[in-house]
């Protein structure tokens, strides 16, 4: 009575635990250990039906033409076990990730066949039960069938022990988990094998222990699934991840000493006499990832540029578990990005250059007429918003005719180019002297009104006489200017060049070597 006390509650607590298993079914082999779970629940329930029937034919009936109903019922549940742990190894060793319709077809013909044999056992056939020996200790001597099912079960089994026993081999993170896998599925064989051959101590004679054994089992493959969650029910899929990615990935204990290390880490960090030991600071395996206290963004490791990533992990209750750094080479990304920046920057100095090139005159280095122009666009509505003065001074050398004639061209252009050099020097940050075209130079001087313009442009003029060409050049050369100012003669470029224009023409009538303002506007 107690023992069929106990199954009872065995049955109760395999179909929570199936349900429980079956809500998390998301979970790769969470089916399998429900359907497992759901078997044993099975098994036992048939089971402690037949031991009352036994005890107490009045209290469970079964079917007058099928002797042992509920005995051969259970097998429904039986069969299911060693199908579901197979298929639960699949998963977890990750052989095969997803379970197909058609594995499932072939692995449920054996139970159906075996349920269907043992259900008409004594019917038409002895197959199954080889007629039943003892009443008083429910012995049983197994038919032909019964021998096959038991070959069959651990056949499968065996399958999944040897898929678990490689697994265990190979892995490295998840062997203390699939040994205890082994040992669990162990348990229930054990049991099962302890009952088939009968081998049980006096107390337990006749009795089927194995819904035990197999419980131990399953309740080993939940813990599985629940503890580590889908990651390390699949560990495969990670350890895959983990060994074949092209980031290194060093793992530390709350402490900072190393626990694991991918093949991507040793490769970056394993050179010379260095060694990515375990249970070492990774400060010291990894010179430079900690700087003034702080995760450098990047590291140099052997020539290499490193980014780093760090990730904390930690215990449900919030406690520092552990520290994941991850490694990514940027080397070449670095040096994409250097060669990318001097391009610019040669761009940048080209655009620059081939500006300058198309605003300045090459003889004198001044502006020249284009950039004359866009001075003038900027500066009128300037003044004119500012209501201050611009002057804008055209210059005209005199007789230079004469003085190319008389000392050449070259010496002719080193009057310009020094005539460009005084312009330049004699005047403000903010002026602006330009060639304009021959030996004709435009100044154009913001804020100044006509009087203080003249004043500048008669101290250029002043000191131009004084320049000296030396023996094979002439000497007192002068020029003529001719000065209109905004806004008081013109309030846009062209018509400030016509005054300008006619008041250097003025200028030249007058005797030359002189300033000329520009009429006021009438
Ligand atoms: P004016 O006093 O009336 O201005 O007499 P001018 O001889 O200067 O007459 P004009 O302004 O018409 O003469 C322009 C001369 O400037 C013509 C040319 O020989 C000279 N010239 C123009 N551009 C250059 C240059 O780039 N280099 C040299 N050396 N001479 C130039
Ligand atoms: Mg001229
Ligand atoms: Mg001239």
């Amino acid at each position: 009575m107690l023992f069929v006390s106990a199954l009872f509650f065995l049955f109760l607590v395999t179909l929570l635990l199936a349900r429980y298993a079956w809500v998390r079914r998301e979970v790769p082999a969470a089916r399998a250990v429900a359907a497992m779970m759901a078997g044993i629940s099975w098994w036992t329930l048939c089971y402690a039906l037949e031991l009352l029937h036994a005890f107490e034919p009045g209290l469970v009936p079964e079917p007058e033409a099928m002797p042992l109903f509920w005995f051969k019922l259970m097998f429904v549940g039986v069969c299911v076990l060693p199908a579901a742990f197979l298929i639960f190894v699949l998963q977890y060793t990750g052989v095969r990730e997803r379970i197909s319709p058609r594995l499932v077809f072939w692995l449920a013909v054996e139970p159906v066949l075996v349920v269907t044999i043992a259900l008409t056992d004594g019917l038409f056939h002895d197959w199954f039960l080889a007629g039943f020996t003892s009443s008083e200790t429910q012995q049983f001597k197994g038919g032909p069938a019964f021998w096959l099912h038991t070959l069959y079960s651990y056949l499968l089994t065996l399958v999944a022990y040897a898929l678990l026993i490689r697994f265990i081999v190979q892995t490295r993170v998840y062997r203390k988990q699939a040994v205890m896998l082994l040992f669990g599925g162990m348990a229930s064989s054990i049991a099962n094998i302890l009952t088939i051959l009968q081998a049980l101590p006096e107390s337990l004679q006749g009795l089927d222990i194995s819904p035990f054994g197999f419980m131990v089992t399953a309740v080993l493959m939940l813990l599985n699934i629940r503890k580590q969650g889908f990651l390390d029910v699949m560990p495969i899929a990670r350890s895959l991840v983990f060994e074949h990615m092209a980031d290194g990935v060093l793992v530390t204990d709350a402490y900072g000493r190393l626990v694991d290390r991918n093949p991507a880490a040793r490769y970056f960090f394993e050179y010379g006499d260095r060694n990515l030991e375990r249970g070492l600071p990774i400060t010291e395996l990894v010179p430079g990832l900690v700087d003034g206290g702080q995760v450098a963004p990047e590291i140099e490791a052997n020539g290499r540029i490193l980014s780093v990533q760090r990730n904390l992990f930690h215990t449900a209750t919030g406690k520092l578990r552990g520290v994941v750094y991850g490694f990514r080479n940027v080397t070449d990304l670095k040096q994409i990005e250097a060669d990318l920046r001097e391009q610019l920057s040669n761009n940048e100095e080209l655009r620059h250059a081939l500006k300058e090139e198309s605003i300045r005159d090459p003889l004198t280095g001044l502006y020249n007429r284009r950039w004359l122009d866009e001075v003038l666009e900027r500066e009128i509505p300037r003044a004119l918003r500012e209501q201050s003065s611009l002057s804008f001074c055209l210059i005209d050398l005199d007789f230079f005719k004469r003085v190319n004639d008389t000392w050449g061209h070259d010496v002719g252009d080193r009057i310009l180019v020094a005539l460009a050099r005084l312009l330049k020097d004699g005047s403000r940050k903010h002026d602006v002297a330009a060639r304009f075209g021959g030996e004709e130079f435009v100044l154009v001087l913001p804020g100044l009104d006509a009087t203080r313009g003249r004043e500048v442009v008669d101290r250029l003029r002043h000191a131009f006489t004084e320049l000296d060409f030396g023996p094979d050049g002439p000497a007192n050369l002068t020029f003529s200017a001719g000065l209109a100012v905004v806004p008081d003669h013109a309030t846009d470029r062209e018509n400030l060049f016509k005054m300008a224009d006619r008041a250097l023409y003025e200028a030249k009538e007058t005797g030359r070597n002189r300033v000329v303002i520009s009429v006021p506007f009438s």
